[in-house]
This record gives C-alpha cells, sequence and structure tokens, in this order.
C-alpha cells in the first residue's frame, strides 16, 4: 500500500480519489448488519459470550420484545478494566491468537465482532467485575461512541444492558415486527441455548412476566422445562461414538411428531446449527417410520474434533462445513436408525419384528390400526394400540403422548368421514354420481367404470376435497362449525406458538377453534372446527400454528385462509386403509359431485386417475 502512495506521489499523479477506508464507527455497524438482525440475535451473542466466560447462572430480561431494552446478567469471569475497554474494538477477542486457533475452536465466540456491532447499532452499556479485583468497570457506549467509562460496585461477573437498539439504523429499525413476535423469537433462541447447556441456569424474563426459569440438571429434565411435557414423554436416549464422532441426546419416537423442524434442536460442537446434512441424516433415519410432512422431536449432540468441521462459514455461525460430510452424515443417521429400530412401537405381533433388518414403517402400522378399528366399528383414534402388553412387558418406553382421551370416544360415535348420510336420497347427475361402482380396491381405492374408462378413486384424497369445499362454504355462508370437547385438552407450546395463539385467538376463533390461556405456554382447547372434532385436536391445533408462524396480521390470516381449511379438512377425515360399503361408495360420489370438483385434493395431489379400455388392451397385447 505505502509503495503505491510514494509511486503516486513521486510521478505526482492527479488520481481522483474514489476508494476510501471506512472509518471503524462505519465498519461497526455494516458488521452489524451481518450479526444483529433482531433483538434474540443480540441474546444469542450475549448469551455465547456468558457462556464462553464460564458462567453457571444467565438472566435474560426483556423489554417490548428486546425492541426497548436487552439485559443479561451473567456470573462469569468478568473483565479487567483493560479487556473491557478492549472488548469493544472489533476484532478484540481473548478466544483465538493466532492464524492455526482457527483450526481448534473450542469456544462459541472467536470473531471478536459482536460486542462492537451491538455498541454500533444501540445505546449500551457494559458493567463487569472480575471476582479478585474490588470494583467494576462501567462504560457507556451510544451508536458506538464511547461515552463514559468509570468504576461501579457490583457483585462478580457481567452485565450488558442494550436499549433502543437500530436507534441510528431506522431502516433496520423498520424490519423489526411485534413485540410478541420479537420475544417469541428471543424465547426461541434462549429455548436453544438452555437445552445446549443444562448444567447452566437460565432466567428469562419479557415485561417482568417470567418466560423460562430452569435449574442446574440433566438433559431430559431441561427437555421436558424447555419443551414441555407433553413433547418430552416419549424421547429416546441416543449414545453412540463411531468415526470419531460422538452423538449424544434424545430423539422422539413415532407418535409425537410436529409439522415443522422446529422443535428439531440440533448442536455441533455445543454450537446450535441448522445444518443440512445434519437435518438430512436425521430424516432419513426416520423414513418409513414417520409420515412425510412430519418431522421429529431431537435435542441432538455431535461431537468431533475442531478440526473436523469449519463454523468461520457464516456470521452468524448458525451453518458448518464438515470436513468428511458423508462420514457424518451416515454417523449420525445409523446411530438414529438404530435407536429407532430398537424401539417398543416397532414390535408389534401383528408385525413381523425385523431385528437389524429395515424399520417398520409407520403409515403400515396405521393401515393395520385403521384396518383392526374398522373392523371392530370402532371410532378412529390415534390410539398407539400397537403397543400391546407384550412391549409393555419388557418395560421399554412407552409412546403414550399420543394415547386416546376421554373427550374421544365420549363425543364421537363413529369416524369423521364428511360425506356422511346428508346427501343420502337426494338425485345428482354428475359426473361421479354416473359412474357405476364395481367396488373398493385395498380398503383405499374406490373402482369405477365409466362407458369403456375404468376410474380409480383414491378415496382419501375425495374425502379431502369434499371436506375442504364443505369448510370453504361454511365459512361463506354461516361460518365454520365449531364443537366444544366434552373435557378440553391443555397443550404445552413453544414459545413461537403460544405467541401465534395468543396473536390470532380471535381469528382462530373465526374458523372454529377456542383456545384459552392457561399461564405460561400452555393453552386449553375449548373447542375445534366440528368436522375436524374427533381426531387429535392436539395435532391438528399444532398444525394449525405452525401455518401461522410467519404471519404478522389478520390480513395475512384471510390470505392464508385456504391453506388453514386445508389443514383442517386433511385432518376431518380417516386416513390409511378404510373399508366402505356400496352405499358409503354412493355417498361419497354424490358429495365428490356437489362440490366444485377440480380434481385434485387440496394439497395437489390428485384425486382420481382413468384408465382406458385402449391401454388395458395394450397391456394385455390385444392391439
Ligand atoms: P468474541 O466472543 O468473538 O471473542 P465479542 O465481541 O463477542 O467477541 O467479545 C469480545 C471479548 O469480550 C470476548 O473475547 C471476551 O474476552 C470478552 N467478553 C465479552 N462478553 C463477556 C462476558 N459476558 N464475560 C466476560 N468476558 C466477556
Ligand atoms: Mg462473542
Amino acid at each position: 500500500m505505502n509503495e503505491l502512495i510514494r509511486f503516486i506521489k513521486v510521478r505526482r499523479i492527479a488520481v481522483p480519489q474514489r476508494i476510501s477506508i471506512l472509518p471503524e464507527i462505519i465498519t461497526n455497524k455494516i458488521a452489524a448488519g451481518e450479526v444483529v438482525e433482531r433483538p434474540a440475535s443480540v441474546i444469542k451473542e450475549l448469551i455465547e459470550n456468558s457462556l464462553d466466560a464460564d458462567a453457571g447462572d444467565i438472566t435474560v430480561e426483556i423489554a417490548a420484545g428486546g425492541r426497548r431494552l436487552i439485559k443479561i446478567i451473567d456470573n462469569g469471569h468478568g473483565m479487567s478494566r483493560e479487556d473491557a475497554l478492549l472488548s469493544l474494538e472489533r476484532h478484540a477477542t481473548s478466544k483465538i491468537r493466532t492464524d492455526s486457533d482457527l483450526d481448534g475452536i473450542l469456544t462459541l465466540g472467536f470473531r471478536g465482532e459482536a460486542l462492537p456491532s451491538i455498541a454500533s447499532v444501540s445505546r449500551f452499556r457494559l458493567a463487569t467485575r472480575e471476582a479478585a479485583s474490588l470494583e467494576g468497570t462501567e462504560i457507556i457506549v451510544e451508536g458506538g461512541r464511547v461515552k463514559d467509562v468509570r468504576a461501579c460496585g457490583m457483585a462478580p461477573g457481567t452485565v450488558i444492558t442494550v436499549e433502543q437498539l437500530f436507534f441510528n439504523t431506522p431502516a433496520r429499525l423498520k424490519f423489526l415486527r411485534s413485540a410478541e413476535t420479537e420475544t417469541s423469537h428471543v424465547g426461541d433462541t434462549v429455548a436453544r441455548m438452555a437445552i445446549s447447556r443444562p448444567d447452566v441456569a437460565f432466567t428469562c424474563i419479557s415485561d417482568g412476566r417470567e418466560l423460562l426459569r430452569v435449574q442446574r440438571g440433566d438433559l431430559r429434565r431441561r427437555l421436558s422445562q424447555a419443551l414441555g411435557k407433553d413433547a418430552s414423554r416419549d424421547l429416546h436416549s441416543v449414545n453412540s461414538s463411531d468415526h470419531g464422532i460422538t452423538i449424544t441426546g434424545f430423539i422422539s419416537g413415532p407418535n409425537t411428531v410436529r409439522s415443522t423442524t422446529s422443535s428439531m434442536f440440533t448442536y455441533i460442537n455445543g454450537r446450535f446449527v441448522r445444518d443440512r446434512v445434519v437435518q438430512h441424516a436425521i430424516m432419513q433415519a426416520y423414513r418409513g417410520v414417520i409420515d412425510r410432512g412430519r418431522y421429529p422431536i431431537v435435542a441432538l449432540f455431535v461431537t468431533l474434533p475442531p478440526g473436523e468441521v469449519d463454523v468461520n462459514v457464516h456470521p452468524t455461525k448458525h451453518e458448518v462445513r464438515f470436513r468428511r460430510q458423508p462420514v457424518v452424515h451416515d454417523t449420525l443417521q445409523n446411530a438414529l436408525a438404530e435407536v429407532l429400530r430398537r424401539s417398543p412401537w416397532l414390535t408389534h405381533p401383528l408385525t413381523p419384528a425385523s431385528p437389524g433388518g429395515s424399520t417398520t414403517s409407520q403409515a403400515h402400522l396405521e393401515r393395520i390400526a385403521a384396518a383392526a378399528q374398522a373392523s371392530l366399528n370402532l371410532p378412529r383414534r390415534e390410539t398407539p394400540f400397537y403397543a400391546s402388553k407384550n412391549t409393555a412387558g419388557k418395560g421399554a418406553a412407552m409412546p403414550v403422548a399420543a394415547t386416546a382421551t376421554p373427550f374421544e370416544s365420549a363425543a364421537v360415535s363413529e369416524p369423521a368421514t364428511p360425506f356422511r348420510t346428508e346427501t343420502t336420497g337426494r338425485e345428482s347427475h354428475g359426473y361421479f354420481s354416473s359412474l357405476s361402482i364395481i367396488g373398493q380396491f385395498h380398503s383405499e381405492y374406490i373402482l369405477c367404470q365409466s362407458g369403456s374408462e375404468l376410474v380409480v378413486i383414491d378415496q382419501h384424497a375425495a374425502h379431502e376435497r369434499v371436506a375442504y369445499q364443505r369448510l370453504r362454504q361454511q365459512c361463506e355462508t354461516s361460518g365454520i362449525e365449531s364443537q366444544r370437547l366434552l373435557f378440553p385438552e391443555t397443550v404445552e407450546l413453544s414459545f413461537t406458538e403460544t405467541a401465534v395463539a395468543q396473536r390470532f385467538q380471535e381469528d382462530l376463533g373465526q374458523i372454529g377453534f377456542e383456545l384459552e390461556p392457561f399461564g405460561g405456554n400452555t393453552i386449553i382447547i375449548a373447542a375445534v372446527p366440528r368436522m375436524a372434532a374427533g381426531n387429535a385436536s392436539i395435532q391438528l391445533v399444532r398444525d394449525i400454528l405452525a401455518e401461522l408462524v410467519t404471519l404478522g396480521t389478520s390480513a395475512a390470516f384471510r390470505e392464508r385462509l385456504d391453506e388453514l381449511l386445508a389443514r383442517i379438512a386433511c385432518h376431518s377425515v380417516v386416513r390409511g386403509v378404510h373399508p366402505l360399503d356400496n352405499r358409503q361408495i354412493a355417498e361419497l360420489l354424490h358429495s365428490m359431485d356437489e362440490t366444485d370438483f377440480a380434481a385434485s385434493c387440496p394439497h395437489g395431489r390428485p384425486v382420481s386417475h382413468v384408465i382406458t379400455l385402449g391401454e388395458l388392451e395394450k397391456i394385455f397385447k390385444r392391439t
């Protein structure tokens, strides 16, 4: 660089200066753009620092979702006055010193960016004291400018206060969502960090209300505190080590699933990471065990030598790069598959257990369950009936989370099919009613004839389509019929789900849900859309809330209405095999004609398929 300047001076070249090195106050702001997206990201960085400082107790306080105030108090090793001042400089870190240290990172932080970035976009106060020192140091920074440095009295540890985040970056401020949404992000962040370190006590307080308080303990206890008892009942421990990769933690059985990945907590060397390789390995292990579009609850810790993984891929470190990606993938998949293979839900006498073989499919088990229930003329419930005495005798953990609740048997006397008798006896002249019924195939498909064509109808997709259309009609006319549950269900939700349930309480009321807050993250399901009553209402509510997570306003709710109705429709119909007699088939065909029938179900799958005589003749080589 100097060479260049000298060259320019000697030659007296008049160069218009286009380029200049930015002052630090601006580079910090730019760095903040990457690291500090919202209050939750500030909290992530600050908790990481507290953990790196060996804190055993961390308290997070926020006001107005963290927009007004974020405060983190820890009892870690604190900083001297000199270090405290240095910590606010860009690229100032105590965690690495040399280039080679980058290959062996054992701390959560190492970039030396968080504190100066946060301080550059807020009114910031750092107070810190080392245990051996008599007094602490307090530093006040505003928009990146140090305003005051003084001694202060305080307990050993560090207190960081961030007020009016983004006060000097209006563009960023605009991107912040409502206080509830930001609070739910904060809650999720604290939960993630709390799950990663059960040996550290965490408290999170929002506008004076306690969101989370967890004592030191083991991982299982931590999970039940952070995710709720419902979620943690059906967890199975993973503990394996292969190829230098250790995998520990818990995974849920196939009855405890979610419709999003939000309950998949995965950590690489202690760091919460959403990684495609890890995610894929987990889903591969569950393939055939849970339905598509469903995700397990997992808290998994993958530990490998620091040199095997590059955490310096992304400023927020949410992504990593593995040196031996396929090995990590397969080791993880095998570890989980092994746990799933020896777990109780797969060893019912009805299904031949296959010890070293492939896992038995959940869909298959559901079919057996449905067939058995249908033959007994019982309502279809999410009863893990295949967890019979046989397996219970082995003393293994049972998938009890989805057992039938008294309400289901009390409130429902027959399977909730949308095409019940209401259509019967009426004349209808549509395409489907004109078909002559041949019968049912595999208790899943309806076979009909139309002239020289064979019409195959997916009865589940057809039911779903009819249910969906009925819901739409109800919505447009009288409103969606709601049914109060005889025995309301309580359900523990995540922070995000709770916030969503509150935000859309009224809108949800319009589509038949009555959800009442019950303190903390628990809500009561008092009523659900009548059409879906009798099936697993907790799962339905969770699915609906998952649809709403990304929405901010009631207007967005209305835009999403069709998808919500499709969800309800999906929950209202009998899944898997379901024997129908000809009268029931005729009813279904009638209902199909009465709906505005675009020949696919709300999920976009086709409802019917035509095979022509010509096609059959070709198969049999008659042409
Ligand atoms: P990094 O964590 O990447 O090193 P930060 O900007 O987050 O960078 O922090 C800078 C330095 O300040 C850290 O390396 C650490 O030495 C010190 N520090 C930050 N927070 C704390 C804390 N809560 N307790 C003790 N030291 C801290
Ligand atoms: Mg840090």
